[in-house]
Order: structure tokens, then C-alpha cells, then sequence
């Protein structure tokens, strides 16, 4: 149908929001939509989304697209009708297709997937509430001690490497008692050095004084 012909233009949308027969639209809302229908400043982009989007001027001074109402000429009211799908306690936060899918059943705007999407990726309550299923850092489990062990029974072994060269050495061998003390010895080394050359280190610096340790920690889990 025609717009240009209409001679309600300057005045606002005189339809009943009776007319709308659906309770769970916001009246507010509703209202503003009209009202912004009924703007002559917008009558333009109505004109113009008529020729490319279809969108029809129907019996009683309302634009619908196929069964939703047309929401043009404020980003506030863009704003207001995804908030009223996606942000109250009745609505409770639902994913963007969800959302999209109940709000398309109502309204229609030029771009209105675009702008849900990026409201809902901007929505605070969301993001908090996000389930993170890519961690970046592995969650950390403590290890329980073996009880009544002795000093260096249980160890981990680990490397500093990438120091400053001094004495031929760039690297520190750390091998740090798990389960009694928590201490640890650090023995000069290469950072070429290889298990052979660890296990020499080993005997030399640790066998002396605490003799063979029965468990070696892995230092950090391996996650898949
Ligand atoms: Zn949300």
C-alpha cells in the first residue's frame, strides 16, 4: 500500500494499541514504535525500506514487515524492545538466537540480527555469567603428600633456563623435596643436558645425603 498518499503523516500514528493483539509486547514500547512511525522525519526511511525490505503500510497508520512491527528513527528504542526480550526477570538473559527469534516474531529493523548480536555480546550479565570453555590456564589440583615421608623421597625436578652464561652454565636444575620439606637444592648446569647427564648430576649432588627418592612429581598435570 501506498504512504505517500496518507494525509496522517504530520500527525501521530492514531492506531489503538488494542489493535496489536498480543499482551506480551510492552506497552511503552509499543507506543514509542508508533510514535516513531507517525514522525515525518522518518517517513523517508519508511519510504525507502518500502521499495527495498518490503515493508508495508497497512490499514491503520501502522508499517509492518510480513507480521512485525517496523521500529524506525532511534537507536534507544532498538535498544529499549532487545532489552525488553533479552534483559528482565521474565525474559532471563536467553542466547543471541533465541533472543533474535522472539523479538523477530514482533519487530522488524533495518540490520536487527547485527544489533542483537552485538548487545547481547555487550551485555554485562551475560559475560559474567558466560561458561568458559576454552580456560586458558589449567585449573590447579593440590597433590597430598605422602605422610611420614622423608626429606627428598618425593621430588620434582625442573629447569631455569635461558640465564646468563657463567662458568659454561646457563641453566639451573632445581629439585625441590615434595612431601617433608619443601626444600630445594639448585645445581648449576647446560640447558643441553640430557636425562644421563641429570641422573649424574642427581648421584653426585643428592644420593650422598638423602640416597634414592621413590616418587618424582610431575611438576605441573598434562592436560589434553
Ligand atoms: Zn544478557
Amino acid at each position: 500500500m501506498e504512504s505517500t498518499d496518507n494525509p496522517k503523516w504530520d500527525v501521530e500514528a492514531t492506531v489503538q494499541i488494542t489493535d496489536i493483539d498480543d499482551n506480551n509486547l510492552n506497552d511503552d514500547i509499543e507506543m514509542e514504535v508508533l510514535h516513531m512511525q507517525g514522525l515525518q522525519r522518518n517517513r523517508t526511511q519508511l519510504d525507502t525500506w518500502h521499495s527495498t525490505y518490503n515493508v508495508e503500510y497497512c490499514p491503520g497508520s501502522l508499517w509492518w514487515k510480513d507480521h512485525a512491527l517496523v521500529v524506525v528513527g532511534n537507536n534507544d528504542l532498538e535498544r529499549g524492545v532487545t532489552s525488553e526480550f533479552h534483559n528482565t526477570l521474565m525474559a532471563g538473559h536467553p542466547g543471541i538466537a533465541k533472543t533474535t527469534s522472539e523479538i523477530c516474531k514482533y519487530y522488524w529493523w533495518l540490520g536487527i540480527q547485527d544489533f542483537i548480536t552485538e548487545y547481547i555480546k555487550g551485555c554485562t550479565t551475560c559475560q559474567m555469567n558466560k561458561v568458559n570453555t576454552n580456560p586458558l590456564k589449567p585449573p590447579v589440583y593440590s597433590i597430598t603428600p605422602v605422610p611420614d615421608a622423608l626429606p627428598f623421597q618425593t621430588i620434582a625436578l625442573d629447569f631455569i633456563t635461558k640465564l646468563p652464561e657463567s662458568l659454561g652454565n646457563d641453566t639451573i636444575l632445581t629439585i625441590t623435596d615434595h612431601d617433608c620439606l619443601k626444600a630445594s637444592i639448585f645445581i648449576l648446569c647446560k640447558e643441553a643436558v640430557d636425562s644421563e647427564g641429570v641422573a649424574k648430576l642427581y648421584m653426585q649432588h643428592v644420593i650422598p645425603h638423602y640416597g634414592l627418592p621413590n616418587h618424582i612429581r610431575q611438576r605441573y598435570p598434562v592436560y589434553k
